[in-house]
């Protein structure tokens, strides 16, 4: 543990359900022994419920916060239909923040139709490929074009990212996903730079593929696969396949990492329908808060928190929507009996 000061985690809830799971998971954080590891908690509202009372979903000085921050946890952020000048916080996070790896991690856990032997960790890159921003729609306004960048810079920095943490957590294999058949010269040139990198990474498997063949084998023979390294679209999509894999948006977390600091978040949306009744699932957003604690390399409380998630699971503390009677606050107040066992 850092032992001069406590971790500083910029909380961000936001809307709906934002503002139920992400204090009940910060409750939880806090339940970790004193002596291990500790927390400065600062504050800010970002979101659509912020935009009606200040006109911006999101300010510039929660940037400052986040980057002054070890880490920070997101919440959920309601998307109001046609609003003009209304933007979308995480994309804007990502952006200015340069939050270049998303890491979608999709594992198993005992819960109903969760498929064992399934611990992968996808690498999405997180800032370019096809949703570079570069549209346009033709004079006669009948073709409608969309860039797909990819760079040399953006490549290199999310494939080492991702053989750097095979290398640390004693992973396997990289398998590097493509369409270079057919995009030649933009996946052409990922290809490339993976076959480059992984030159450098002799004691871990590189493979390629194509993600027509991923998107088969990911349900297939999904314990076939470690690390996953891909573009932003194809990211996009597979993380989302490989999440249903093991209990879907329930269980689904990410990170947001760049250079110099890193957001964690759960996959769902705010979930406005059943917003401030206290059913919410925090599993999705406790295991986030995991994965931030495995990023400050905190293995020991990160441990601890899964640990508590696989008991509770084992005996069935599950919320309504996963067919149980949990309140968030009974699933968090079981987590933490667990923590302090
Ligand atoms: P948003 O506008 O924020 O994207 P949404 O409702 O369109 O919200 P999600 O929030 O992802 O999208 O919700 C999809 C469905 O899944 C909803 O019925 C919601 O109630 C449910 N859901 C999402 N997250 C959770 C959760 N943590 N616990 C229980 N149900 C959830």
């Amino acid at each position: 543990m850092n032992a001069k000061r406590p971790y500083r985690i910029c909380v961000l809830p936001g809307d709906g359900i934002g503002k139920e799971v992400i204090p009940a998971t910060v409750m939880l954080l806090q339940s970790l022994p004193k002596n291990q590891i500790d927390f400065e908690f600062t504050y800010d509202e970002v979101g659509y419920g912020f935009y009606q009372k200040s006109g911006t979903p999101l300010k510039d000085e929660t940037l400052e916060k986040v980057r002054a921050s070890d880490a920070a946890l997101f919440g959920a952020i309601t998307t109001p239909p046609n609003i003009p000048d209304y933007f979308s916080v995480i994309i804007r996070l990502r952006q200015r923040l340069d939050l270049y790896s998303n890491l979608r991690p999709t594992r198993f856990y005992p819960i109903a139709g969760a498929r064992e032997g399934v611990d992968l960790m996808i690498f999405r890159e997180n800032t370019e490929g096809l949703y570079s921003g570069i549209e346009r729609v033709e004079d006669d306004g009948n073709t409608a074009i969309t860039e797909r960048i990819i760079t040399r810079k953006g490549s290199e920095r999310i494939i080492r990212a991702a053989f750097e943490y095979a290398k640390k957590n004693s992973r396997k294999k990289v398998t590097l996903v493509h369409k270079a058949n057919v995009l030649r010269e933009s996946d052409g040139l990922f290809k490339r730079i993976g076959q480059e990198i992984s030159s450098h990474y002799s004691s871990i498997r590189f493979e390629e593929m194509i993600v027509d063949a991923m998107a088969m084998r990911l349900i297939k023979d999904p314990e076939n696969f470690d690390v996953i390294v891909t573009t932003n679209l194809f990211g996009d999509i597979l993380s989302d396949e490989a999440s249903m894999l093991c209990g879907g948006l329930g269980f689904a977390a990410s990170g947001n990492i760049g250079d110099n600091c890193a957001i964690f978040e759960p996959v769902h949306g705010s979930a406005p329908d059943i917003a401030g009744k206290g059913i919410a699932n925090p599993y999705a957003t406790v295991l986030a808060a995991k994965m931030m604690l495995e990023y400050l390399d905190e293995s020991g409380s990160a441990a601890k928190i899964d640990n508590a998630v696989i008991g509770a699971l084992k005996v069935l503390v599950l919320t309504k929507e996963l067919g149980g009677k949990y309140t968030t606050s009974q699933v968090i107040d079981e987590l933490i009996k667990r923590i302090r066992e």
